[in-house]
């Protein structure tokens, strides 16, 4: 996207003394135009880019997948004041890392610990999982070229619009359900494996190694048997389809949209191991360690760790590391319903809706300020902070900014540790807002 830099035109001199001040400042943020985004304007990330600066041109035919919003070297936000002499939020807290907050600087060696994103996808994403801190470092250190760092990488998804995704093993009556309906499944994974599972009901260690061992079978098939079996599969549900009959005890939609997508992929066949999900909007699911997922379509919020460990396990051209994945992974059957992550209400404040992980790196709020309230404190935290508006309009107010920020659909607003942020909401319906933090 087109850079824009310095809303405020006038260049004034500054002091050390008073940059120090300056602690919440408007970003640019990155846009990743990777080929399975949403296209032109029906992307809600360039409608957030448009949305915070109309001087942005959008163009129609081109994908506009994910939005960073952080210091991501890939991706660092550009700070939208040319009073300040840093240019991009990672070498504002390299020059600052007292702006994270002292417990954050201290645990994260002064890194923002977190990336905050916007995803628009209209193809599916590879289905993937992360490691752990401990695979992570082993990988890194075996396999640098693969995994290119040794940090965790724990993700949450929220729902902006009905998002669709797999995620986790489903129970096992539902993958032996699929072993009969579907014959070309049962040629995969084989007689023994398929056997094991089904005898294994009711003693969780037997069926955690069991389904790993179906899981493996297949992920180890050789390509040309298992591209048979999905052009078989593919041609029994067309056909199937086409004769008016119900194609749902193969997974019939699903299949054929995958397959469209990834035309003789393994991944293909993992929609009867996982679980599909369809979150409504403000629906959300965490990633922890291991858990096997894919993203197939939908606008969400993310967070995650910063890292980029990722194993493959198919819907992919990139590098699959069977071995690694088929060893890794959460073999734990549960419902879908059971893989939608709680929020809960903040005690302290009505107006905001917490999913906060079971991990340090990071936390999601959602905050709705009813059309009723026109004066609202974002409260501040020990923790820097990413704001995010999705609807609404506001002046914000803060002793640590320049100067009053218009903040609108798609502004996004850097606030360091302690800083809390008067809006003044001037929209008629309210405003919502997202903000990423680690409370630790
Ligand atoms: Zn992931």
């Amino acid at each position: 996207m087109e850079e824009v830099r310095g809303d405020v035109s006038d260049v004034l001199p500054v002091d050390v003394a008073v940059m120090e001040e300056v602690r919440v400042f408007p970003l640019t943020c990155a846009v990743q135009n990777y080929a399975w985004g949403k296209i032109g304007l029906d992307s809600e990330v360039a409608k957030l880019v448009v949305g915070g600066d109309p001087l942005v041109v959008i163009e129609v035919d081109k994908p506009y997948a994910e939005l960073w919003m952080g210091a991501h070297p890939k991706g660092d936000a550009q700070i939208k004041d040319n009073r300040i002499a840093q240019t991009t939020l990672g070498q504002w807290i390299a020059h600052y890392p007292a702006c994270l907050g002292a417990k954050v600087k201290d645990a994260f060696q002064g890194q923002l610990p977190f990336l905050f994103k916007v995803l628009s996808v209209n193809t599916a994403l590879s289905i993937q999982a992360h490691p752990n801190k401990e695979l992570a470092a082993t990988l890194n250190a075996k396999f640098p070229e693969h995994y290119p760092d040794n940090n965790h990488k724990p993700e949450m998804a929220i729902a902006l619009t009905r998002f669709q995704g797999l995620c986790g093993f489903r129970p096992v009556e539902e993958i032996l359900g699929f072993l009969q309906a579907v014959p070309e499944f049962h040629a995969l994974v084989g007689r023994d494996a398929a056997e094991d599972l089904r005898s294994s009901i009711g003693d969780e260690v037997r069926t955690s190694q069991a389904l790993k061992k179906c899981f493996s079978k297949m992920m180890s098939c050789e390509k040309k048997v298992f591209v048979d079996e999905l052009n078989e599969l593919v041609k029994r549900v067309t056909q199937e389809g086409a004769a008016g009959k119900d194609t749902s005890s193969s997974n019939g939609d699903l299949l054929l949209r995958l397959h469209s997508q990834y035309p003789g992929d393994i991944g293909c066949f993992s929609i009867y191991f996982l679980n599909y999900m369809v979150l409504e909007p403000g629906q959300a699911m965490f990633l922890g360690a291991n858990e096997p997922h894919a993203y197939i379509y939908g606008d969400c919020i993310e967070c995650m760790a910063c890292s980029d460990n990722t194993v493959r396990a198919g819907l992919t051209r990139k590098y699959i590391d069977v071995n690694t994945l088929c060893e890794m992974l959460n073999y734990k059957p549960a419902s879908a319903s059971s893989k939608i992550f709680l929020c809960v209400q903040d005690p302290a404040d009505p107006c905001v809706t917490l999913y906060d992980p079971p991990v340090p790196d990071f936390t999601v709020m959602k905050i709705q300020v009813p059309a009723s309230v026109k004066e609202y404190t974002v409260a501040s935290v020990d923790s820097a902070s990413i704001l995010l508006v999705i609807e609404g309009d506001a002046t914000a107010t803060s002793a640590a900014a320049f100067s009053d920020v218009t903040m609108r659909r798609g502004s996004v607003l850097f606030v360091s540790a302690n800083e809390s942020i008067s809006l003044h909401v001037t929209s008629q319906s309210g405003m919502t807002l997202f903000r990423a933090c680690s409370l630790l």
